[in-house]
């Protein structure tokens, strides 16, 4: 049967392998699907690409899309994309200017906390100033010792109603789709089971994100516990989208469920990888 792994970050955006590396442990883990699904960047695609031909293995190329969708942030990944589509790397960068911004109001709402000098600091972890995120903030935070690992920074500083959040207004959900869709791309919907919404709530998201050809979303990820995988199995088959399996992968120490590990996608889901051409 085949691995299949739809979901990993690597230095271009917020993971801590460059891409090949990336590639190459995901073929250590038995990997022979993989996708690069970065944040809002598809720098690390060519790379990406040339090392999965040197191990035989199949790229998917991909992206990771963050959207503001009712108040919330939700992330939509693109798999499939041609990675030069005009209107794709439009909205892309347009996403990405908006993180510059984002990080200069952060780091004076840790200043306002007493923590001086977090843009440099964050900067430092990233790849680029359009490319920086929360998790180069957390990551230079924990180096500081301002909590003993990643996920503690998170939860004491950067979650919501923390020092080191502010608000920020991501692409349109629609808009993120159709540049997916103009790039040839698929649309999925990504760990669904982070969000914080009702089973409501979760319905309008699902109901919105296919009315505007969203077309799968992820089952198996490594933040799904077994009951959620079974709980997006079901709702996955009610709304006629494709599932998917992505580990989410940001690197050794810092992500737990390594590229290729998840479990596999239930019987009854139709995987998305069918109808990637
Ligand atoms: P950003 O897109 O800059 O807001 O950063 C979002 C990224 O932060 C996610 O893709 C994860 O990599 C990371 N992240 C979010 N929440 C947590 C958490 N609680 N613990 C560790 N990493 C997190
Ligand atoms: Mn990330
Ligand atoms: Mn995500
Ligand atoms: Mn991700």
């Amino acid at each position: 049967m085949r691995n299949v792994d739809l979901h990993m970050h690597s230095t271009v955006s917020d993971g801590l392998l460059r891409p090949s590396e990336v590639v190459a442990l995901a073929v250590r883990g038995g990997v022979d699907v993989l996708a690069l699904t970065d944040h809002d960047d598809v720098a690390g695609l060519a790379e990406a690409q040339a090392a999965a031909a040197a191990h035989g293995v199949r790229l998917v190329p991909g992206v990771e899309i963050s959207v503001t969708w009712d108040r919330l942030t939700v992330h939509v990944v693109g798999l499939g994309i041609d990675p030069a589509a005009p209107a794709l790397l439009a909205g892309l960068a347009a996403v990405r200017a908006g993180r510059v911004e984002r990080a200069r109001r952060m780091a004076a709402s840790l200043a306002a906390a007493g923590i001086a000098g977090a843009f440099e600091g964050a900067m430092a972890h990233a790849s680029s100033p359009e490319m920086i995120g929360r998790t180069h903030f957390a990551r230079f935070l924990a180096a500081s010792g301002k909590a003993r690992s990643v996920p503690a920074v998170f939860k004491r500083y950067l979650a919501r109603g923390k020092p080191g959040y502010v608000p920020h207004q991501w692409a349109p959900l629609e808009d993120a789709v159709a540049w997916i869709r103009a790039a040839g791309g698929l649309a999925v919907l990504a760990h669904p089971g982070r969000y914080t919404l009702g089973s409501e709530g979760m319905r309008r998201l699902l109901t919105d994100f296919r009315d505007h050809g969203g077309r799968s979303v992820e089952v198996v990820t490594s933040n799904h516990t077994r009951e959620m995988v079974e709980r997006f199995a079901r709702l996955a088959d009610a709304y006629g989208l494709l599932a998917s399996r992505g580990s989410d992968y940001h690197g050794p120490g810092e992500s737990f469920t390594a590229p290729g590990m998840l479990q596999p996608l239930p019987a009854s889901c139709r995987p998305v990888w069918h109808a990637l051409a």
